[in-house]
């Protein structure tokens, strides 16, 4: 009887301890799954409130910085990589307008289709109209270099018509016109010469707008640009700077202010 006694007490006190380890097992292991650093049972609640409103924090923080950093990378680099390699003092891109006046700068001209163009500019004038051409257009070489005193004419006849303020956003002051440049000619169409906005909807437009950067011509006086200009959306002024800074420009829909800018 006795032995059988002390095997029962053993037999209790080895299920007392099996189930002491186990459950001191179950506790410890609770609350480490929660935090590696905290084992008492109180800190489980507190613990999972900041766990959820660090995460969040850290989240933001970590996909932030790399879309801040990559960003102002990003932005420069294609401005500087396909950026046309050349010297802005070339003969192509002189500029005229209010702020550059070119004083009484006279260029060497050849006369295309009865207007004259500086010399350098009547081959690729030449390729573009015959291109155009090509396509069944019409058009019409209105009017390219003006000398200083023809200018001065022109800007006298709007002062009077319309006062000097309207006047200079319609025609250039002497020395400040692009048509002293020989560079530049206003191009219509043989059948609709009116020189308005409404040139745009013509095939003509159409056509020389889409391809004239591929004869180193630019629409020089886009619509929406009128406050870098300071002259009114011209749909018939077209202006050589070549055909590398022609397609910038025109792929990049700036005008010749802001692609002499980027040079700066
Ligand atoms: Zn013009």
């Amino acid at each position: 009887m006795s032995g059988k006694r002390v095997v029962r007490i053993i037999f209790g006190l080895i299920l007392l301890v099996v189930f002491a380890v186990c459950s001191y097992m179950s506790f410890m292991a609770a609350p480490k799954s929660m935090d590696m650093n905290k084992a008492p049972a109180e800190s489980a609640a507190p613990v999972e409130t900041p766990a959820p409103s660090a995460a969040p924090e850290e989240s933001p923080a970590v996909s932030q910085e790399p879309v801040e950093s990559e960003v102002p990378e990003e932005t420069p680099e294609p401005v500087n990589s396909d950026l046309p390699q050349i010297d802005i003092t070339s003969w192509e891109y002189i500029l005229a307008n209010l702020d550059n006046p070119i004083g009484e700068y006279t260029p060497t001209t050849e006369t295309l289709e009865g207007q004259p163009l500086d010399t350098r500019i009547i081959e690729p004038m030449k390729e573009f109209v015959a291109a155009a051409r090509a396509e069944g257009l019409s058009v019409y070489l209105s009017s390219g270099y003006r000398d200083y005193a023809t200018q001065q004419y022109l800007y006298n006849r709007k002062v009077a018509q319309y006062g000097e303020e309207v006047a200079k956003t319609i025609v250039a002051p002497p020395g400040t016109s692009e048509h002293q440049t020989g560079l530049a000619c206003d191009i219509t169409d043989r059948y609709y010469e009116s020189k308005d906005r409404s040139l745009e909807n013509t095939a003509m437009y159409q056509w020389m707008s889409q391809h004239c950067q591929e004869y180193g011509f630019i629409v020089r006086y886009p619509d929406g640009k009128e406050d870098v200009t300071g002259i009114i959306y011209e749909p018939w002024h077209f202006r050589y700077v070549g055909v590398e800074a022609a397609t910038y420009i025109m792929e990049h829909g700036l005008c010749l202010e802001e692609f002499l800018d980027l040079y700066k």
